[in-house]
C-alpha cells in the first residue's frame, strides 16, 4: 500500500492506494460517527462491505447516473444529513464512482458550512483522478460543474477491490486520464509504455493509479484552486474531449479525453508545438487505450462548444493544452475558424 500526502494550503489530505485501503478505512473512522453517501448501483453491489466496513453508520443512496448529479440530489443528501442529526465533527463518507464523490464532498463542504470528508472512490476515474484535489460540484441548468467548491477530503481510501466489477466502458473511462496523465508525467508514460499489454490488468491498474495519483498529488499542491494556471495541465485532451461530450454524448467521458487528446496530438504536430516524431508517440500511447478513433460525422460543428470553455479568454478563440515534449505542454490559442478545420479531422480519422 502507499500513502501519498497533499500538502495542500486548504488543509492537508492523506491518500492510501492499494490492496487493504478500505481495511485502513475501517479502522480510521472506528467510533466516529459516520454518514456513508453512495449512489443505487454500488449500494447494490456493496450493500454487505458497506455494513461491514461501517458498522451502524447512516446509508444514503442517490440514484445512479452523471444526469443525477444536480441540486435534487444535492439537497436529498443535506435532508438525509439534517435527519440524521449530524454535528460537525461527523465524517461523511463518500463511497462511489465520481458523481457520489463530487456531491457527497459538496454537501460536506455545505452542511454546517463543513463537516468531516472521506473519500472512498469506486471507479478507476474516480481513484486516478476525481477524488484527489478537492474539487466538488453538481450541474445545473445545463451548465457542467457550476455550483461547486474546492473542499479537501481529510482521507481518500483507494482499494483495488472495486475494480472487479466495474464494467468495460468504466475502465475505459479511466483509461483516459491515465493516458492524460502519462503524457504530462514521464514516469507513469514510462510504466504504460514498457507494459503495454497489461492496460486490462486490475493489479497494474492499481499500480498505475497509484502513480497518478503521486502527479496529480504535486499539481494540486502547487495550484490548489487552479489559480497559478499549472492546474491547467490536468486539462490536456479536455477541450475537444468536453466540446465532443457535449455535442455527441454516449461515450464515456474518458473515452473523448481520447479522441480530444488524438485531435490535439495533430494540431500540436501542425502548430509546430511538438515534433512530428513525438505526436506520434502521444497518438502511439492512446491507442493503447483506444485503438481505433471513431469517425465524427459534422465534428465542425462541436466549435460551438469549444467556445464555451472557461479555459477561453479571447472572444473567438479556443484554448487548449498541448503536448509539447517529454515531461512538458504548452498552452495555445487558435482562432476559431482555424480550429474548426482541426475538427473537420475526426469526420475521417482513418484518412
Ligand atoms: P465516474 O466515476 O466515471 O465519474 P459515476 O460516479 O457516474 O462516474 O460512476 C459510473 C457508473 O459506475 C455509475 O453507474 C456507478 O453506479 C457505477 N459504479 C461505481 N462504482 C462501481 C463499481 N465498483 N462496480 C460497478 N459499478 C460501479
Ligand atoms: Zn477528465
Amino acid at each position: 500500500m502507499e500513502t501519498i500526502q497533499l500538502h495542500t494550503k486548504s488543509r492537508p489530505s492523506t491518500v492510501l492506494c492499494g490492496a487493504g485501503a478500505l481495511s485502513e478505512a475501517k479502522s480510521f473512522l472506528q467510533g466516529k460517527e459516520c454518514f456513508v453517501v453512495t449512489d443505487s448501483n454500488v449500494l447494490r453491489l456493496y450493500a454487505d462491505t458497506i455494513s461491514q466496513t461501517f458498522p451502524g453508520a447512516s446509508v444514503c443512496a442517490v440514484p445512479a447516473g452523471e444526469r443525477h448529479k444536480n441540486r435534487c440530489s444535492l439537497f436529498a443528501i443535506l435532508d438525509a444529513m439534517l435527519d440524521a442529526r449530524l454535528h460537525r465533527s461527523s465524517v461523511v463518507v463518500a463511497l462511489g464512482g465520481g458523481v457520489v464523490g463530487d456531491m457527497a464532498g459538496l454537501a460536506a463542504a455545505l452542511y454546517m458550512r463543513g463537516t468531516r470528508l472521506v473519500q472512498v472512490p469506486t471507479t478507476l476515474l474516480a481513484q486516478v483522478d476525481s477524488s484527489v484535489g478537492g474539487k466538488t460540484a453538481v450541474d445545473y441548468r445545463g451548465v457542467k460543474n457550476v455550483i461547486g467548491a474546492f473542499y479537501q477530503p481529510e482521507r481518500v481510501f483507494c482499494d483495488p477491490l472495486f475494480f472487479r466489477t466495474l464494467p468495460p466502458r468504466e475502465i475505459r473511462c479511466g483509461l483516459g486520464e491515465i493516458v492524460k496523465t502519462g503524457v504530462l508525467d514521464p514516469a507513469v508514460g514510462d510504466m504504460i509504455k514498457e507494459n503495454k499489454g497489461s492496460l486490462r490488468d486490475l493489479s497494474f491498474l492499481q499500480q498505475l493509479a497509484a502513480a497518478c495519483v503521486r502527479f496529480k498529488a504535486r499539481v494540486v499542491e502547487e495550484d490548489e484552486t487552479e489559480r497559478s494556471g499549472l492546474r491547467k495541465c490536468l486539462n490536456l485532451g479536455h477541450t475537444t474531449g468536453h466540446a465532443l461530450e457535449l455535442m455527441y454524448g454516449r461515450r464515456s467521458h474518458g473515452e473523448y479525453v481520447l479522441i480530444g487528446m488524438w485531435l490535439e496530438s495533430h494540431i500540436a504536430e501542425r502548430e509546430g508545438v511538438c515534433t512530428p516524431a513525438y505526436a506520434r508517440e502521444v497518438r502511439s500511447m492512446i491507442a493503447l487505450a483506444l485503438p481505433r478513433i471513431p469517425a465524427f460525422p459534422g465534428a465542425a460543428g462541436a466549435l460551438r462548444y469549444a467556445l464555451l470553455d472557461k479555459k477561453n479568454e479571447g472572444q473567438g478563440t479556443v484554448s487548449m493544452i498541448l503536448p509539447k515534449e517529454r515531461g512538458a505542454y504548452a498552452e495555445l490559442a487558435l482562432p476559431a475558424d482555424r480550429y474548426a478545420a482541426y475538427l473537420a479531422l475526426l469526420e475521417d480519422p482513418c484518412r
